[in-house]
């Protein structure tokens, strides 16, 4: 069953969506070569508890970290580690919070130092798709149509898009309905209302699609070993229009302003 939020439910859901969005921003101002993936998970943890607020991926499952920190060929899920991150890494950092019993769930990929310019594409493309599939968040459209439109832009470009995960709902649990792949085709099953909040995903490889989880039971990584990248908004569907709610401000002041 598709839960869907009041407007007063989607206030709350603002309130941890935007804390997602501001520790994310502070994390990637401290990727660097030199910082381990364990450091930037306590920064984490400490800034959500300073808010009041409850990591969501700690304890799910007996995951083990505020933060999943994947890096390179791993896609999603890597547990935080000490090895420091070395120049020419990317890592995927992903992160959920619960404040007010409402969840936000939102991930980014950082280059650390210099990248290659394919290796600069792959999560250029990546971002864009999740944009590309955000656009499709329209009362009366289908959900289908999100991957249908993420897979379109990220198979254009030469990438592969990853099947084995999906996006989701979110609202007072980490995962709620509907599923969202990001593929197939358009105008298939549930159809987007206004009070759907989705955490929308696309997971992008350089090479083959297919994953693997690794023997720690969490890392999720290429089987052909080419890098992975990982974009992830959630989005409400609020009485005024599409919202991001995990936009960060910087991201939101350079864009330019919306017409209400
Ligand atoms: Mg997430």
């Amino acid at each position: 069953m598709i839960v869907r939020k009041t407007p007063a439910q989607i206030e709350r859901m603002r309130a941890a969506n935007a804390l997602v969005a501001q520790v994310l921003s502070e994390l990637r101002r401290r990727v660097a070569p030199g910082v381990s993936t364990l450091e930037l998970d306590t920064v984490a943890e400490r800034q959500v508890r300073a808010a009041g607020a409850v990591p969501a991926f700690k304890g799910y499952h007996g995951y083990p970290a505020t933060l999943c920190a994947s890096v390179n060929e791993a896609v999603v899920h890597g547990i935080p580690s000490p090895a420091p991150l070395v120049d020419g890494d990317i890592v995927s950092l992903d992160m959920g919070a619960v404040l007010g019993g409402y969840y936000g769930d939102s991930a980014i990929t950082v280059p650390v130092g210099g990248v290659p310019a394919r290796v600069s594409e792959l999560l250029r493309v990546t971002r864009e798709a999740l944009e590309r599939g955000i656009a499709q968040v329209r009362v009366g459209g289908h959900v289908s149509d999100i991957g249908h439109h993420v897979q379109r832009h990220v198979e254009a470009h030469g990438f592969s898009v990853v099947r084995e995960f999906v996006g989701n709902g979110i609202g007072v649990a980490l995962h709620e309905e509907p599923q969202i792949p990001n593929y197939g085709d358009p105008g298939q099953g549930p159809r987007l209302e206004t009070g759907m909040v989705l955490a929308i995903e696309p997971m992008v490889t350089l090479g083959r699609p297919a994953v693997k989880v690794l023997g720690d039971g969490w890392t999720a990584v290429t089987q052909d070993g080419s890098l992975a990248a990982h974009f992830e908004h959630t989005v409400a569907i609020t009485e005024g229009g599409p919202e991001v709610l995990t936009r960060a401000a910087a991201e939101a002041e350079a864009r330019p302003a919306s017409v209400h």
